[in-house]
């Protein structure tokens, strides 16, 4: 029978290392608060260097014993793993919604996506096969297997706190590598439950090691593992600066590396489109979460000849989105994460109604709900010299472009150091094809605003990053791959 636990049962608040749970080696904590009030939920450990050497020490002990199970047994560890997660999916989902803020159903669905990398990934755990090569020599037999990396470092953001590290480990786990991973500071809790149901579902001791800690901590800490020869590889989401700092930093000990960094994405919404669609997906792709991620629409390109209607029909929709924290069963969107991220959107928003944006709906803050709470907004007349078009502004607002013709979409769409995701609204067939091959992005979204799925590839181009996490191809990433040359066989 697969155990079900209480939300308080689920909160940690120590490092999980060596099948253990233990504080800080420097004894420092610090505090986790919910972002829709403040007030803080737990105090976690503050972890440093010599917890992220513990962490490693682990790791590598752990290896060899992992890396040699039979195939089927870490599958059948990551099944038991999904099941657990499934079983909490609502304690988990409440967790969520605590210590990030979005609504419960959307934490509840964070869950059941995060857990379905997990099941996707215990499967082809099974199907991780070699090659014989075609006979080139008498006598000589080459092939071809594939082997974990080794140690795997995860780093992970704080906009899905679940299925963001779900989705590194859950592939690390299956292909053999042992993990030392290391969540956001403003959502360690989630992680630290997962890896509570981890440890249940009978991941060996030092296979999954995980440490908290502050900002401030978290540049030492991870400098240890990206100096450490015995971490072969780091798998990151979070922004293209931090991004770039790991690859600089793990060049000296050459590790394989998976960035899934910020992106700036366009939605480009064509005379032929079908309106109500595009504003349906559109309002799907950038109001989840509270427009806090790394895919949510940034500019939103719509043909001058159908602008105003979609402008207008767009605004009363966005007019109706129901703001309120989680508890809130009505929700659609809660407090975006903290004081830093209602800086930048206010900043942003300011900026583009100095150079003539308009603003449909919204364009402020909602301070009589609590700290971190803006208004799903509108504006309309933006232009490419506004800090939104070349920044991702990682909140709920909608900047409206206007464009002429195809070719000035797809420039101004691929105008951008960024490649994540892109979407585009038509009925064109022909048009259709045209885009999707011209859009710099590794991932296009044709006519449908949710895009993400186990099995998919998602990843980017351009300073997006590099590595595919999902789909049959995202094992790859945490393997490689061994020549055997076998002679004297005549
Ligand atoms: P971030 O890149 O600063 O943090 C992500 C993770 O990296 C966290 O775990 C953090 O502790 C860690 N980190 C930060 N600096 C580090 C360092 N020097 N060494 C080692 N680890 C470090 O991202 P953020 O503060 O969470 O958000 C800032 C911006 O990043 C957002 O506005 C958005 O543009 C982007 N972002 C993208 C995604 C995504 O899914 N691609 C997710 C979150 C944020």
């Amino acid at each position: 029978m697969t155990k079900r636990y209480e939300l308080s049962e689920l909160i940690r608040g120590d490092n999980f290392i060596d099948g253990e749970w233990v504080a800080a080696v420097a004894g420092k904590r610090f505090d986790v608060t919910n972002p829709a009030t403040g007030e803080v939920i737990r105090e976690v450990a503050d972890s440093d260097t010599a917890d992220a050497r513990a962490a490693t020490d682990a790791a590598a002990r752990a290896f060899p014993a992992w890396r040699d199970a039979l195939a089927r047994d870490r599958a059948a560890v990551l099944h038991r793993w999904h099941a657990l997660m499934v079983e909490n999916a609502d304690a988990l989902g409440r967790l969520i919604s605590l210590e990030q803020g979005k609504p419960f159903a959307e934490g509840r669905g964070e869950v059941m996506y995060g857990a379905s990398y997990v099941a996707w990934f215990a499967d082809e755990a099974t199907r991780i096969y070699g090659d014989l090569i075609p006979q080139q020599q008498r006598g000589k037999r080459m092939s071809a297997i594939k082997e974990p990396v080794g140690i795997v470092a995860a780093i992970t953001p704080w906009n899905f706190p679940l299925a963001m590290i779900a989705r590194k480990i859950a592939p690390a786990l299956a292909a053999g590598c042992t993990v030392v991973a290391k969540p956001a500071e403003d959502t360690p809790l989630t992680a630290l439950a997962l890896a509570m149901l981890a440890d249940e579902a009978g991941v060996p001791p030092g296979v999954l090691n995980l440490i908290s800690a502050s900002r401030d901590n978290a540049m030492p800490a991870v400098a240890d593992w990206l100096a450490d020869n015995r971490v072969r590889k780091v798998t990151f989401t979070g922004s293209t600066p931090v991004g770039k700092y790991l690859a600089r930093a793990s060049a000296d000990t050459l590790k394989k590396l998976s960035l899934e960094l910020g992106g700036n994405a366009p939605f480009i919404v064509f005379d032929d489109a079908d309106l109500e669609a595009a504003v349906t997906g559109l309002l799907a792709a950038k109001f989840r979460n509270g427009g806090q991620t790394c895919v949510s629409p940034n500019r939103v390109y719509v043909h001058s000849g159908v602008y105003e209607r979609f402008a207008d029909l767009l605004a009363t929709r966005v007019a109706a989105l129901k703001v309120a924290p989680a508890s809130d069963p009505a929700a659609q969107i809660g407090p975006m994460i903290n004081e830093r991220a209602i800086d930048k959107i206010t900043r942003h928003v300011d900026d583009a109604v100095s150079r003539g944006a308009r603003v449909l709906t919204g364009g402020k803050r909602l301070a009589e709900l609590g700290p971190n709470y803006y208004a799903p907004t509108v504006l309309a007349d933006a232009t490419p010299d506004m800090h939104m078009s070349c920044d991702e502004t990682f909140g709920p607002v909608v900047p409206l472009f206007r464009f002429d013709d195809e070719a000035e979409a797809i420039g101004a769409a691929n105008d951008t150091l960024f490649g994540l995701a892109s979407y585009f609204y038509s009925q064109d067939v022909r048009r259709i094809d045209r885009v999707a091959r011209q859009l710099e992005a590794g991932i296009v979204g044709i006519n449908e605003g949710i895009l993400a799925s186990e099995a998919a590839p998602f990843g980017g181009v351009k300073e997006s990053g590099y590595g595919r996490e999902g789909s049959k191809y995202g094992l790859d990433d945490y393997l490689s791959i061994k020549y055997l040359c076998q002679g004297g066989l005549e």
